[in-house]
């Protein structure tokens, strides 16, 4: 069973369990979406795979594989948050069952989300770190690895996931069903975040969104800028999608100004952004898109919503 993406990482795991080299603990970091989970599962399953073929790991067919697939590995525990804390408790949990010698190879715990350890639970966890059981290894997965206390960090091997490219989104967004067909945008919107184009995909109201950010920057009279207008001050929720999408178009007016145009992010749109583009200077678009950017910080500290609406619908 193949994985998608993120090749060097998996490549290091397979030299090292090959050789015989692999170390007790590592975190999978990077944004948020960005998959770490799934890799640290795959990671889990490649280690401790008790398939014959030392060539296809893990297998997905044994019992060690199967198990961790149906969550009934005893050789895989994953500790999770249950109350936005991971707790000294489940850290002392996870001690007295790293302690117990695995019958046959190794035994590997997952700790999701591993920024939320209290620093009481970090100051446990430390101890095994420092050391550990021959057999036992330990995988962390967390967006802020920083803030992970600096004597854990330092025992820690940090693998941090990269963007996916266009095609291995195309892959992952087919493999979980989701129909991106005429709609490359989305891939593009994705930044080759898994998590985003899954998020924007189920996202209702995404192509409306779309459909009056488009007339309000292609047709830009008072009839699309009022509409925009009472859209947006009725509906909060889909403010910050509207503000991503026009960025996304100003920049695609940048880009078709240098005459990039097979780069764009809004590419169905090619023939509108063209045009538009023609009337304006590149000022004008940096302008457009620092006049979004100051709308979000202010927005963020103390602006009143209505106001930002008006600002970005009126003057921008
Ligand atoms: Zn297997």
């Amino acid at each position: 069973m193949d994985f998608i993406g993120q090749a060097p990482i998996l490549e290091r795991f397979r030299n090292e369990i090959i050789n015989d080299k692999l170390g007790h603990a590592y975190a999978f970091t990077g944004e948020k979406g960005i998959g770490k989970r799934t890799l640290a599962h795959y990671i889990a399953k490649t280690i401790l795979c008790i398939g014959k073929d030392n060539d296809i790991r893990p297998c997905g067919n044994c019992r060690s594989c199967r198990g961790i697939e149906e969550d009934i590995n005893p050789y895989f525990k994953v500790i999770r948050s249950e109350t936005r804390k991971i707790l000294i408790k489940q850290i002392r949990e996870l001690i007295e069952d790293i302690s117990i010698r695995p019958a046959e190879g190794r035994k590997v715990y997952l700790i999701e989300e591993a920024d939320l350890m209290t620093i009481d639970a970090q100051n446990c966890l430390l101890k095994t770190l420092e050391e550990p059981p021959t057999y036992g290894i330990i995988l962390l997965t967390t967006s802020v690895f920083e803030s992970l206390l600096l004597t854990i960090r330092s025992r820690i091997v940090q693998h941090r996931l990269k963007p996916y490219s266009v095609e291995d989104i195309r892959s992952i967004s087919k493999i979980n069903g989701i129909d991106i067909t005429g709609k490359e945008y989305l891939i593009s919107l994705s930044g080759g975040i898994p998590g985003r184009i899954f998020e924007l995909a189920a996202d209702k109201s995404f192509e409306e969104n779309r459909i009056m950010i488009m007339k309000f920057v292609f047709e830009g009279d008072t009839h699309s800028k009022l509409e925009l207008n009472q859209y947006l001050s009725k509906n909060r929720n889909v403010f910050s999608s509207c503000m991503d999408i026009l960025e996304s178009v100003y920049r695609d007016a940048l880009l078709a100004q240098c005459s990039l145009t097979d780069g764009l992010i809004n590419s169905d749109k090619k023939d509108n952004i063209i045009k538009y583009a023609k009337g304006l200077t590149p000022l004008d678009i940096f302008e457009k898109i620092s006049g979004i950017q100051e709308i979000r910080s202010n927005l963020k500290r103390y602006m009143n919503y209505q106001l930002a609406v008006d600002m970005l619908t009126l003057t921008t």
